[in-house]
């Protein structure tokens, strides 16, 4: 099926690994142009550059939770491309704490990063997603905005914010024509995991990474019993941000193989 982002402009944050560039690589399977975005500008380029396509993406090293360099790099993508249609606030990482160990700073981080690192972004963009005549963003939550774990107390709460802020964002971005929704992720075997099984690995434990995940999964109640991949978490994404979608806004899709246990 033609998606319709043939030629159309899409910035992604967090575009270096795991969903984000797993989201790159799709738009650009799709004839869409990507501005990427992330920290470490020389990781994002390698990577961005091995896809088919790249030619069609321009990598920028942003913070999203520095409001001047998302600024920056919003202008230098539309000066580059001429356009921007869509969004995907993507960058982010969890916080293994509980609410007892987090310190104030560690609870302050991680609200800083989930939703500013969104509304910064959204922020500078939407005038011209208000110019698009298919102005659309897609956050990239957790499925813990609604299920909180002991473990991942805080970023649980953040990410309970950016679910309940996107509903809004909605509601006030209608009247610019840009629809905004989310994707609510389960365990996704990205980065972020397996920075999780170094260091378990590392602390002596003896499971390789197949043995350790597939436990996880089983640990976690996951329906289809395995972690979900990137690229299972790109083509909705991609989806909610093609045309065809146009009626869908203010609403969050579950990618998390039946892991959602709440009523
Ligand atoms: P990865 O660790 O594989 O990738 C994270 C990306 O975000 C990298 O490109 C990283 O690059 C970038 N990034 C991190 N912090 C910032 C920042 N402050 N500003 C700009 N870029 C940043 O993660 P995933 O692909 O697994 O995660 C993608 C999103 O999905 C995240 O928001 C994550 O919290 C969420 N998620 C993931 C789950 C999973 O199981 N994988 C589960 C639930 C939610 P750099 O460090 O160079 O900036």
């Amino acid at each position: 099926m033609d998606l319709q982002l043939s030629g159309r402009t899409v910035l992604v944050t967090g575009a270096s690994s795991g969903v984000g560039l797993a989201t790159t690589e799709f738009l650009l399977a799709e004839g869409a142009q990507v501005i990427a975005g992330a920290r470490d500008l020389r990781r994002l380029t390698a990577a961005v550059e091995a896809l088919p396509g790249a030619e069609r993406a321009l990598p920028l090293s942003c913070d999203v939770t520095a409001r001047d360099q998302v600024e920056t790099t919003v202008q230098r993508g539309i000066q580059h491309f001429g356009a921007l249609d869509g969004l995907v606030c993507n960058a982010g990482r969890s916080l293994m704490s509980t609410l007892t160990d987090a310190s104030d700073d560690d609870i302050r981080e991680e609200f800083e990063l989930k939703i500013f690192g969104a509304w910064n972004v959204i922020r500078a963009a939407r005038p011209q997603l208000a110019a698009s005549d298919v102005g659309a963003v897609v956050n990239v939550n957790a499925i813990l905005a609604r299920q909180p774990e002991t473990r991942l107390a805080v970023t649980s709460a953040a990410r309970a914010g950016l679910l309940n802020l996107t509903r809004s964002m909605a509601a006030e971005l209608a009247a610019d024509g840009i629809r905004v929704n989310s994707v609510c992720l389960g365990l996704i075997d990205t980065g972020q995991w397996r920075r999780r099984f170094e260091e378990y690995a590392g602390a002596g434990g003896e499971l390789d990474y197949q043995q350790w995940s597939a436990d996880l999964a089983t640990d976690r109640g996951i329906t289809l019993g395995r972690l979900g991949t990137a690229a299972e978490v790109a083509y909705p994404i991609v989806t909610l941000l093609s045309p065809l979608a146009s009626y869908i806004t203010g609403t969050s899709i579950d990618v998390g193989g039946g892991v959602t246990r709440q009523p």
